[in-house]
């Protein structure tokens, strides 16, 4: 069977992560969410941390090449050989291009990309009210995804915090980013043939349906045309 090399996009609080932690129970394939990786390096200072904490705190991207090279390592190991999902990672047309010369490299490539499509102002009501597990970045939502306990994390127990980044000033930064710097990719993918839109305002398990009909399509459609 075809592999499976996964992208998603869409904006800041789309659902990347709420629906890439299924898919990593589902698929079993490695999943690397380019914000928790950052957030992880800012919390234990490392050289990574230091220089990418200014630009998170801001709600500006990173500089492509700080990130790029943490992308490229993950995807030369053994772990993501059979196939891989990439959240938040890549988010302008320099990563994609880095991106697709590694897999070049390696032979392979994106095979695809799922655009989780949400308004600016939904985009603005859940980063609002976004909730996240101090220790492994497990995501609640005060309203719409509530934890069983309050202010802890149902899955391990952990802290529930509101990020640094998830206020108005700097949620209104990200949304500007990413329809300037991010928002390219979908013609980039869609040029590929490998883009396919996902309504992502729908709830949480509709979406995830959804997702799952269009990874078994887009696989049968590949399996035929080897
Ligand atoms: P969200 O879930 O709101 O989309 P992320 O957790 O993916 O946010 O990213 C948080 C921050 O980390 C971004 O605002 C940006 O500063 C940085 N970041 C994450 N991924 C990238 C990337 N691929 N390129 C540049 N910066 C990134
Ligand atoms: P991203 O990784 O794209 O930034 P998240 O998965 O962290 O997005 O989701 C952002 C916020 O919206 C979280 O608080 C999450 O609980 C909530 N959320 C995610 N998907 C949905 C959905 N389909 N409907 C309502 N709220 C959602």
């Amino acid at each position: 069977m075809a592999e499976l090399n996964l992208v998603l996009l869409g904006p800041p609080g789309s659902g990347k992560g709420t629906q890439g932690e299924r898919l990593n129970e589902d698929l079993r394939l490695p999943y690397y969410a380019t914000g928790d990786i950052l957030r992880a390096a800012v919390r234990d200072k490392t050289e990574l941390g230091r220089t990418a904490k200014g630009y998170m705190d801001a709600g500006d991207l990173v500089p492509d090449e700080v990130i790029v090279g943490v992308i490229v390592e993950a995807l030369d190991s053994d772990a993501a050989r059979d196939g891989f999902i990439l959240d938040g990672f890549p988010r302008t047309t320099p990563q994609a291009e880095a991106l697709d010369a590694k897999l070049d490299e390696l032979g392979r490539r994106v095979t695809a990309v799922l655009l989780i499509d949400v308004t600016d102002d939904e985009v603005v009501r859940r980063i609002g009210g976004r909730r996240t597990c101090a220790e492994n970045g497990h995501v609640f939502h005060v309203d719409f995804n509530p934890p069983k306990r309050e202010g802890a994390c149902d899955i391990d127990g952990s802290e529930l915090i509101t990020r640094d980044d998830d206020n108005p000033a700097t949620i209104r930064n990200r949304l500007n980013q990413y329809h300037e710097k991010t928002e390219p990719l979908v013609d980039y993918y869609d040029q590929r043939s490998v883009l396919r839109r996902i309504d992502g305002e729908k709830d949480p398990d509709e979406v995830a349906e959804e997702i799952r009909r269009t990874l078994a399509t887009m696989r049968l459609e590949q399996d035929e045309a080897v």
